[in-house]
Formats: structure tokens, C-alpha cells, sequence
């Protein structure tokens, strides 16, 4: 169970004044003009009616998010990823939103941009206010001479240390004692992945953290729950459009991620790009299978899952998991989500019967339902009695 930790009141002055407008902290000190300040507001502002999406639809089109720098969005595709979603509050607090709250805004004398503070603050009945997330944001200015929002990691990582092994480079958190082994394990597994799927291998950008808090901080995230309900508190992201890996795992090897990236090398379509129209059971089923979760193997994973079924005499697969509705984040066992182990069977199923371009065309399946329909294609089973063989598979599982 998640617990939830509600953080001390310390923002009530003006709260919830004016709709859509970020409030701005009345204390806010700044270390430049105020002409300049008032810009800055202004495009926070602008920004945050539209920080769930890097493209906007205007008259009929699609166009990148004009409050945020052009060639971030080229970089990452969707370079505030981690705004996304943060303003909306639990069903049970009655459509109520948390609102913006600037608390701060910084001149980087070393970097020549400006750190903007944004937390987004609740209240509802009894809890007078709390705080639900604070992401930081870079403003710079684009070649028009306009200030534009931009992702802040660039920033935040700066001064870290940086190495190259093979084709990685690292850039080591200064909490972070490199470990070059690992380094040397990951770059072999780029290039035997490239191999399998038959692309050069890539040249990528791998952040390396000791812990999950720190690895959120270089993302932009300076306070979100996410942060310290992890109970292993390890995990990582990869920005796949940008070919990074942001591992808060205290390791320089992570194959799973790695996998990430290649879905978009070999699935790399405009919708992808916008982390749309994708399967992302067939992504994570796929990198599980090749890079193992949550630093196990796959082989581990399908070994609890078969001893669970087991032990619970389950006789249908929809007992543990609805794949057409599945979403991560059931664990049968500590370290082991289910949707992570069948997804990574099923991957282990198409590889065996049609390799690489099998695995292609799972990823490009964009349900569950086709997704299994396609299993069945490659195993000549009807569509109904996929999800009974996949469960036949699991419990008959011995290593691969
Ligand atoms: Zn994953």
C-alpha cells in the first residue's frame, strides 16, 4: 500500500486568486531587473495552462508548445514530461486542481539562464493546504532574443563528472563512485542489443545516480511524493527521444532502459516520438525479457509468478491480470509485477517464433487486444485461447 505524506502548510497568502494565473510567492526576492522579472512571470504563466502537452493543436494543426525552447522539444520530444498530470488532484477532492505557486526565480550566474521554482499546491475540506509536487524549469533565451522555458537537467548536472566508456558517456552524480565494470557490461549489452535488432549500435548519455531522490532532482523534480514512496527506491527513466538514461539505481549497468531506446530506434514514428500510439505493455514486456526489471531477470520474475499461480491454484490468466485494461504497478510478490513478468513471457513467446521483426511488430500492435491476436497468429491458436496458453506457459516455465 502507498502511503501518502502530506508536507507542512507553508504557502496560504493569496492562494487560489486567480484562476488560471500562477500565483506568485509574496516573497520573492530576485537577483535581476524587474522588467525582466515581469517576463518571466509572464511566460510562466503562459506556460501552465498547456503543461500537459509539448504540442498544441491551433487551428487545426499541430504545433510545438511556443512557451517552451524549440530545440528542447526537438531533443526530447517531450521535454517537461514531469509536469504532466501534476495539477490534477484524486477523484474524491471534487474536480478541485492543485494550483501553481512560483516560489522562486533565480539568475544562474554560471549558466547564464534563470531556475524557476513551481510548486503546485492542494487544499481540500479538512487538510488546509499541502503540497503535491516542486519542479524546477530553465528559462533561457532562444536565438530570437525571447525567453523560453527549457528543461533544466543540462543545468542541474553541469559540473558533474563526466566519462566515456565505448559508446556511453556518463555523467556521475558527485554522491556516485564510478564503477567502470558496469560501464563496461553496458556498453557490451548496447552493442549485442544493436546487434539483435539489427541497427548500429547507439551513442547515448547515461545520468548516474546513487539514490531514487537524487535521480528525480536531476530530472527537475526538487519535491514530489514519487520521491519517498518507493519502497526500494531504486528505479530510472529513459528519455528515449534523446537517447539518455537517468538511472537513480546506484549502478552504470541498465539494460532495461537501454531496450527503451531501441523501441524508438526500431519504432520511430512521429506518434512515438510524442509517447503516443505505442504498446507499452509490448515495450516493457520486451525490455523486461531482454534487460530484466527492477534489477532481476525475467527468469526470476517468471519463477515467482509460476510459484504464485501455483500457491493460489489460479486457473484463469484474468485472475492476476486484465491485459487488454493492465496498467504496471501490481506486485504478486515483492519485486515482481505482474504486468512486467506476462508482458515479458509474451515478448519471450514472439521472439521464439519470429525474432526481432516479431518483436517489431508486437511493439506496433497498438492494443493489447491486437497484440494478442498476433500471438495467437504466430502460435495458430485462435484469439480466445491466447490467454489461456500464456498461463499454460507460465506454469509450465522452467528457465529459458
Ligand atoms: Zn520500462
Amino acid at each position: 500500500m502507498k502511503k501518502i505524506f502530506l508536507l507542512p502548510v507553508f504557502i496560504l497568502v493569496c492562494y487560489g486568486s486567480i484562476a488560471q494565473d500562477a500565483m506568485v510567492n509574496p516573497y520573492l526576492y530576485s537577483n535581476f531587473p524587474e522588467s525582466t522579472y515581469d517576463s518571466l512571470i509572464r511566460l510562466i504563466n503562459n506556460f501552465i495552462p498547456t503543461q500537459d502537452s509539448a504540442y498544441l493543436i491551433r487551428e487545426g494543426k499541430s504545433v510545438p508548445n511556443p512557451w517552451w525552447l524549440l530545440s528542447d522539444i526537438k531533443r526530447y520530444g517531450t521535454p517537461f514530461f514531469y509536469f504532466h498530470g501534476v495539477r490534477n488532484l484524486p477523484n474524491d477532492a471534487g474536480g478541485a486542481e492543485y494550483k501553481p505557486v512560483i516560489l522562486s526565480i533565480s539568475k544562474e550566474m554560471e549558466y547564464d539562464d534563470y531556475l524557476a521554482r513551481i510548486a503546485y499546491v492542494g487544499r481540500w475540506d479538512s487538510v488546509n493546504s499541502y503540497v503535491n509536487q516542486i519542479n524546477m524549469v530553465a528559462i533561457t533565451k532562444d536565438s530570437r532574443g525571447d525567453y523560453k522555458l527549457r528543461n533544466p537537467m543540462d543545468l542541474l548536472t553541469k559540473y558533474w563528472p563526466e566519462k566515456k566508456v565505448g559508446r556511453v558517456t556518463y555523467k556521475i552524480n558527485h554522491s556516485r563512485q564510478f564503477d567502470r565494470t558496469e560501464a563496461v557490461r553496458m556498453d557490451s549489452f548496447n552493442t549485442a542489443i544493436a546487434a539483435y535488432f539489427h541497427v548500429p549500435p547507439c551513442e547515448f548519455t547515461y545520468y548516474s545516480c546513487k539514490t531514487y531522490q537524487e535521480m528525480w532532482k536531476a530530472m527537475g523534480v526538487e519535491y514530489g511524493q514519487v520521491m519517498y514512496i518507493n519502497d526500494n527506491s531504486t528505479g530510472g527513466f529513459s528519455l528515449h527521444y534523446a537517447k539518455c538514461i537517468i538511472s537513480g539505481n546506484n549502478s552504470e549497468y541498465y539494460p532495461h532502459e537501454l531496450v527503451h531506446i531501441y523501441s524508438n530506434i526500431i519504432y520511430s514514428s512521429e506518434d512515438y516520438r510524442k509517447g503516443y500510439k505505442y504498446n507499452r505493455m509490448a515495450d516493457e514486456g520486451m525490455a523486461t525479457y531482454f534487460g530484466g526489471s527492477q534489477e532481476l531477470s525475467l527468469e526470476h520474475h517468471l519463477s515467482k509468478l509460476k510459484e504464485y499461480i501455483e500457491r493460489k491454484k489460479i486457473e484463469k490468466l484474468e485472475s492476476i491480470i486484465d491485459i487488454k485494461s493492465a496498467r504496471p504497478g501490481h506486485e504478486i510478490v515483492k519485486h515482481t509485477d505482474v504486468y512486467y513478468a506476462v508482458g515479458g513471457m509474451i515478448a519471450y513467446l514472439v521472439d521464439k517464433k519470429a525474432g526481432y521483426e516479431g518483436l517489431i511488430e508486437m511493439l506496433t500492435n497498438t492494443n493489447q487486444a491486437t497484440m494478442l491476436a498476433y500471438v495467437g497468429e504466430l502460435y495458430d491458436i485462435p484469439e480466445k485461447e491466447v490467454k489461456p496458453f500464456i498461463l499454460r506457459k507460465i506454469k509450465q516455465f522452467n528457465g529459458f
